[in-house]
C-alpha cells in the first residue's frame, strides 16, 4: 500500500494531537487501549515506532506535561488550602490528585513526540509504504 502524504494544516495537526491520531495522515487512532499502542496506523500504515528506542524522546514531552499538570493542581490546592494546611500536606495531596492523570500524560506525551518528530523529519526511508 502506498500512502501519498497530503498537506496538513496547523488546525488539522492540533486536532489530530488532541484526538491522539497518526502524525502522518492525522486520521488513524494511535492507541488500542488505555496505554496500549497500535504498531501501525490503520489508515495509512505508518509504523509508529520509527526506530529502536524511538519513544525515549517522549520522556521529554512527558516531563513538561507532568510539570504543567502538577503546577496547576498544586496552584489550585495552594489557593484553597494554604490557610488550613502546611505546604508539605498540600504537596502530598498534589501527588494524590496527579496519579490518575498519569495514563493521560503518557498517551499525550507519545502522541506529541510523534507529531513533533514528524513535523521536523517527515520522510524516513522505510516509513513510506
Ligand atoms: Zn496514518
Amino acid at each position: 500500500m502506498y500512502y501519498r502524504p497530503t498537506k496538513i494544516s496547523g488546525r488539522q495537526r492540533l486536532r489530530a494531537i488532541l484526538h491522539q491520531r497518526c502524525p502522518r495522515c492525522c486520521q488513524g487512532g494511535v492507541f488500542r487501549g488505555v496505554v496500549a499502542m497500535r504498531e501501525e496506523c490503520m489508515v495509512c500504515g505508518f509504523h509508529f515506532g520509527r526506530e529502536e528506542g524511538y519513544f525515549v524522546g517522549a520522556m521529554y514531552a512527558s516531563y513538561f506535561l507532568a510539570l504543567g499538570v502538577l503546577g496547576v493542581i498544586f496552584g489550585i490546592l495552594w489557593l484553597l488550602l494554604r490557610s488550613v494546611w502546611s505546604i508539605r500536606w498540600i504537596m502530598g495531596l498534589t501527588v494524590v490528585f496527579f496519579l490518575p492523570c498519569v495514563p493521560t500524560i503518557f498517551r499525550y506525551s507519545r502522541v506529541l513526540w510523534m507529531h513533533i518528530d514528524w513535523m521536523i523529519d517527515p520522510d524516513q526511508p522505510g516509513n513510506l509504504n
